[in-house]
């Protein structure tokens, strides 16, 4: 059995650096579309930034590993996309100062790995890109998954405030990293601080209920949401909270700590099919901290069929009995991808 204690390090070290980077190039927003002459260029170079070092930091620790990150390196070896390139390296190094342009681009290729491996490391080196370049959440997503299930994960949530007293839509000023070890509970770690463990309880039977969405309606159907709400309402004792709405799996963090309920993924649409980088870690770090995560239809999320969640349609995650309010609904409600 792999080192599971040693992996987890290593990913909690790779999305911390790889947070700090992004935070930076969030910062400087407009410098980057200056340099660039390009207005999503600062989401491209973090992105990019992030999947090297996340990929710098698994070798360090780990030797040769095998990553499926959302990115490779092909628009950054354009010669056009030269000015990317050198804003992409001079954000890698601000934590390793010893690469250039050349290094850069083969650790961004470490992400190329495929998915036919009986464990392999999954990367969204930045979740919620739509987030990301409004300034606020977005998540870096990193997680070991072990014949089809996600084992290890970690995620910097660089935006997302600890104190649920703070508005969730603009970014916190330290942000937070929440790590997860199959069987093992899940944690939630502040600045140096050691990691304190996140546990949720479920809801009591009259108990409001406060689900999280994203912010972008094409990503889940906010009619089917509206109506599984509507029937919980009329079916049980429980009122709804305004849906808190915020971009990436911070959403699996925000309801695995209870400031959320549930969050809902509602397919808009037959033909999507989730990203496994979209889900591993955060799915693993709700359902240490006592969540249930399922598709629509309350099968359990298969990472075990390449980039895809071939086998899933949506989301649904959120305490046990909350989560099976919410699959009930959906049934009852015949809700479907058309
Ligand atoms: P969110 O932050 O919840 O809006 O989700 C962001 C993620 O949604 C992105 O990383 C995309 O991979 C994914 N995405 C893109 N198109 C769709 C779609 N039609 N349905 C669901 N998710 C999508
Ligand atoms: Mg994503």
């Amino acid at each position: 059995m792999a080192d599971y204690a040693r992996f987890l390090e290593a990913a909690r070290e790779a999305v911390t650096l790889s947070s700090g980077v992004c935070r930076q190039v969030q910062a400087a927003l407009d410098e980057v579309r200056a340099i660039t002459k390009d207005d999503k260029s600062p989401v491209t170079v973090a992105d990019f930034a992030s999947q090297a070092v996340v990929a710098r930091v698994l070798r360090d620790r780990l030797g040769e590993v095998i990553l499926v990150g959302e990115e490779d390196s092909k628009f950054l070896r354009e010669p056009e996309h030269g000015a990317h390139l050198e804003a992409v390296t001079a954000a890698v190094r601000e934590v390793f100062d010893d690469l250039d342009a050349d290094a850069v681009l083969d650790l961004i290729d470490v992400g190329a790995g495929d998915t036919h491996h009986a464990g392999f490391w999954t990367l969204d080196p930045i979740d919620g890109t739509k987030g990301f370049l409004r300034g606020q959440q977005y998540a870096v997503a990193l997680a070991y998954v072990e014949r089809g299930t996600p084992v290890v994960g970690a995620m910097g949530c660089p935006n997302l405030p600890a104190d649920f007293g703070r508005p969730l839509d603009t970014p916190d000023p330290e942000g937070t990293v929440y790590i997860a070890i199959k069987g093992d509970g899940a944690g939630e770690i502040v600045g140096d601080a050691s990691p304190t463990t996140v546990r949720r309880t479920d809801l009591g039977p009259s108990d409001p209920i406060g689900v999280c969405a994203s912010v972008e309606k094409a990503h889940t159907n906010v009619s089917d949401e509206d109506r599984i709400l509507e029937h919980v309402v009329a079916t049980t004792e429980h009122a709804v909270r305004e849906p808190v709405r915020l971009d990436s799996q911070c959403k699996y963090a925000v309801t695995g700590r209870g400031q959320a309920d549930a969050y809902l993924r509602l397919p808009t649409r037959p033909g999507y099919v989730e990203r496994i980088w979209d889900h591993a870690a955060g799915a693993l770090i709700a359902a240490e901290a006592g969540c249930a995560v399922t598709d629509i239809f309350g099968n359990a999320l298969d990472f075990g069929h390449g980039r895809g969640l071939e086998k899933n349609k949506g989301v649904v995650c959120a305490p046990p009995r909350i989560h099976g309010l919410m699959i009930g609904a959906i049934e009852s409600l015949g809700i479907r991808p058309a």
